[in-house]
């Protein structure tokens, strides 16, 4: 993808334009990340840019840019720009083409505001972006005020670069950002989520995770990211969230709502015991979560409740929650409830006898199929799927040993009691 960049590049200055590397990837190169992608920034017009190149795509007619298809890769090509109007705190009324000081002017933070010449190995600062970069600091290009209030999706950036790149928000920018956290509801619900999800990832290192939902609180940005009152708390369960792919965004997001809403003992249980539905809701509203993202929540907060009650559950109880479909996560969110006093004894017990209830086997192939009822000469109804359940119990939990044993114990179950339908 870099030599596809390089290559527009050193095409657009041999037709006598100026073209640079810019923006998110010039950071990421100067920090030695390996850039999500590659964007070029032109003097070029796109018109001029559709006579040069032979497969372009005009993606954003209104603020020219166009997608160029080369060494098959796909390149942004922007043609430098400057934004005016932002009426609606999301996107400028209209933009006009200029030089690239200009164009660096209209980005969001001076370590974004970056030009590379990759072919002179030439670096262009017209924002004092890498005295920033080597401090580590994330400060608004110009007046921050003036900034947030053009576009409030900002607002989240600057949290996500300062948590994924561990730098600092400088003073002014971090209290502007505090200033117009109450606007980010302007923003689509849908944009929010996606940002929200980038700092939670599987792919981000926790101490990142920890930082982002720390900057979040202590800005007040909380209240309008999830649709709720402002709250700061500590979050020592999301920050014991361990760094494993399976920690996924809805096991953050799990983490987070019982640090900020039952961090302690007796609230956890009250919390885990009821149905979470209300608080769920709004943050999936908030978030613009999808089904399976909220289902993933609720399932996670769920297999968490179930540990807190792993004494009461037998063995067939144990091996159903065990094969459940967010075991993993819960029991990683379990894991990191450090703060709650119940836990210990559970956690060593779980230590105990995880292990070996999986070595067992906690979803075998069930021995006794409704097949095996209609031979019995009984006829398929509501009460099948209760019988199936106490066979496949008394399978889990070892009150029978093979299939043959299964069909026995069965039988005599069923035909000594043959409406027996709730056990
Ligand atoms: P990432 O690593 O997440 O891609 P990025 O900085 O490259 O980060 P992009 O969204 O890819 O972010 O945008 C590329 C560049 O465009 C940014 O570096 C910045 O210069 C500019 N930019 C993007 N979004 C905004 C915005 N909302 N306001 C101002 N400038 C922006
Ligand atoms: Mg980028």
């Amino acid at each position: 993808m870099l030599d596809a960049a390089v290559k527009i590049i050193s095409i657009l200055k041999d037709a006598g334009h100026d073209a640079y590397l810019a923006g998110g990837c010039v950071r990421d190169r100067l920090l030695g990340i390996e850039p999500k992608d590659f964007d070029v920034a032109t003097s070029a017009t796109p018109t001029q840019l559709g006579e040069i190149f032979r497969n372009t795509q005009l993606v954003g007619e209104a603020f020219g840019v166009v997608l160029v298809r080369l060494m098959n890769c796909h390149i942004e090509v922007a043609t430098f720009r400057t934004e005016w109007g932002y009426t609606d705190g999301r996107r400028p009324d209209g933009v006009s083409f200029t030089d690239a000081e200009h164009d660096a002017q209209r980005r969001d933070f001076t370590i974004n505001g970056l030009f590379e010449d990759p072919i002179e190995h030439q670096i262009i600062d017209y924002v004092g972006g890498q005295d920033d970069l080597k401090a580590g600091i994330i400060r608004a290009i110009g007046d921050p005020d003036k900034r947030f209030n053009e576009d409030y999706l900002r607002l989240l950036r600057a949290i996500r670069f300062a948590a994924r790149l561990g730098f600092e928000i400088e003073l002014k920018t971090a209290r502007a950002i505090r200033n117009h956290a109450r606007y980010l509801g302007q923003i689509s619900r849908e944009r929010i989520g996606i940002e929200i999800d980038w700092m939670f990832g599987p792919t981000v290192k926790p101490s990142q995770k920890s930082l982002a939902a720390e900057l979040i609180q202590e800005l007040h940005l909380d209240g309008p990211v999830l649709n709720e009152d402002h709250l700061i708390t500590p979050i020592p369960t999301l920050a014991g969230l361990p760094d494993d792919p399976d920690v996924d965004t809805p096991t953050c997001l799990a983490a987070w709502m019982l640090d900020r809403h039952a961090r302690h003992g007796v609230e956890l249980l009250v919390f885990l015991g009821r149905p979470f539905d209300r608080t769920v809701t709004q943050w999936r509203n908030a978030l613009a979560l999808s089904n399976e993202q909220r289902d993933a929540l609720v399932h996670t907060l769920k297999v968490t409740a179930r540990i807190m009650q792993w004494d009461e559950l037998d063995v067939a109880g144990k091996k159903r929650l065990l094969a459940s479909a967010r075991w993993t996560q819960g029991h990683l969110l379990f894991e990191a409830m450090k703060e709650v006093q119940l836990v210990p004894v559970i956690a060593d017990e779980l230590k105990k006898q995880v292990p070996a209830l999986l070595d067992e086997g906690v979803n075998p192939e069930p021995w006794v199929t409704g097949g095996d009822l209609i031979k019995f000469g009984l006829k398929p109804g509501p009460q099948f799927g209760d019988w199936l359940d106490q066979a496949y119990d008394a399978q889990l939990d070892g009150t029978v040993c093979d299939r043959q044993q299964a069909l026995d114990w069965l039988k005599t179950k069923v035909l000594s009691n043959p409406s027996d339908d709730d056990g």
